[in-house]
């Protein structure tokens, strides 16, 4: 058969058209669909695709985000997708009802446990001073264990921002001495001594880019008993870290009267106020853990009072505790009177940090990854509390 000259025109503008087509093809956003629906797409115009997938609420499959997503594209380039995988909950066994520690130390000194005449990496008999090598073996724990730090104001607040599957976990040190151990280089700018509290903070934080570091230091009217008391709080609120009220003098509070327990917790915020006015955290660590009663005559004096004619309000206290504390999200919270975790060894018994962690395998928090949604297992139910944020039962 003898093809016209007018039939060959047509074939091979037809031919043109098709390769001409494969070359450049306008993009098709498949954000939102399924990915099945884009590998047949990407075959179809030879074109490459790279997937990741992340855990989210959506279907498994689910396109979240494709780039490009418009424009046009031409054969053997490559289209990336963000591909939803759903979370088993059972399997990561969320529960957003879990006990969250809140750790209470008091100073670090640069020694190591072999050094101390006690249990591990107890300096004193109470084991409230800890060996610097003892520190860094909890914080690699911590990490290790999947457990990632909060501001404790956040956690006040019911605001708990960590990573899915993991775990939050609160670090409080108390008194400001040997907290922090500082010289100042050539340019008058302050030098952290590596083997300190902060110093080791400020390392892992390096190390650990996603362990959130930061803590509470509850000082009294002595700061960091240094001659920089000032720039120290300073560079620690730019740095992350809060400063929260142990009262003027470290009394016993059930063993003053109310207008010296007022003196104690408003002049400890006025102090403050006059160096990082409106920094700082209006949280009390109780010294001693005293009272050990919210019934007691003084604790409304804690709350709420006034000094020189300011009023104050303390939004928390923390006490001298042995467990770790309830959710936020727990019927049972309850912030003016908040569990502390002691951070000492006393070879797994008394509730020392070995014990507390091997209950809270059990017992922890475990984030679902969204800060505004409270996901618990459907039997914990009635140990919810009141709440404004979204609940996910499974
Ligand atoms: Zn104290």
């Amino acid at each position: 058969m003898v093809i016209s000259m007018k039939k060959w025109v047509i074939l091979f503008f037809f031919c043109w058209c098709m390769i001409g087509c494969q070359h450049t093809q306008e993009i098709v956003n498949f954000e939102g669909k399924d990915i099945d629906e884009l590998k047949v797409y990407v075959e179809d115009y030879y074109l490459e695709l790279e997937i990741e997938e992340i855990y989210s609420k959506e279907k498994t499959g689910t396109i979240l985000k494709q780039i490009p997503s418009s424009g046009k594209i031409e054969k053997n380039e490559k289209i990336k997708v963000v591909v939803s995988k759903e979370i088993n909950y059972e399997e990561w066994k969320i529960n957003e009802l879990g006990n969250i520690p809140i750790m209470m130390y008091h100073g670090i000194q640069n020694m190591l446990d072999r050094e101390t005449d006690y249990t591990k990496g107890n300096i004193d008999i109470n084991g409230y001073q800890r060996t610097s090598e003892s520190f860094k073996h909890d914080l690699e724990f911590y990490y290790k264990e999947g457990y990632r730090m909060i501001r404790l104001s956040d956690f006040v607040k019911g605001k708990i921002d960590v990573e899915l599957g993991k775990s939050p976990i609160i670090l409080t040190f108390d008194d400001g001495k040997h907290n922090i151990d500082v010289s100042k280089n050539e340019k008058g700018e302050l030098v952290i001594d590596p083997n300190c509290a902060i110093g080791i903070l400020e390392e892992f934080k390096k190390m650990y880019p996603d362990f959130g570091v930061t803590a509470t230091f509850f000082l009294n009217e002595g700061l960091f008993e240094s001659e920089y008391n000032e720039e120290i709080i300073k560079w620690l609120i730019n740095h992350g870290y809060d400063i929260g009220n142990h009262s003027l003098n470290h009394p016993d509070f059930s063993k003053i009267t109310e207008e010296q327990a007022s003196k104690q917790i408003g002049g400890m915020y006025y102090l403050l106020d006059s160096m990082i006015p409106k920094e700082y955290v209006s949280i009390v660590a109780l010294p001693f853990g005293s009272p050990y009663s919210k019934d007691h005559v003084n604790f409304s004096h804690i709350l709420n009072s006034s000094y020189e004619g300011k009023n104050y309000h303390t939004i928390a206290t923390l006490r001298v505790g042995w467990e770790a504390n309830p959710s936020p999200f727990s019927k049972q919270f309850d912030a003016t009177f908040l569990k502390r975790i002691r951070a000492y060894d006393n070879n797994g018994m008394d509730f020392d940090i070995e014990m507390n962690f091997k209950i809270l395998s059990e017992t922890r928090f475990i984030s679902d990854g969204d800060p505004n949604i409270i996901t618990i297992p459907k039997y914990l139910k009635s140990n919810l509390g009141k709440t404004t944020l979204k609940v996910n039962t499974y």
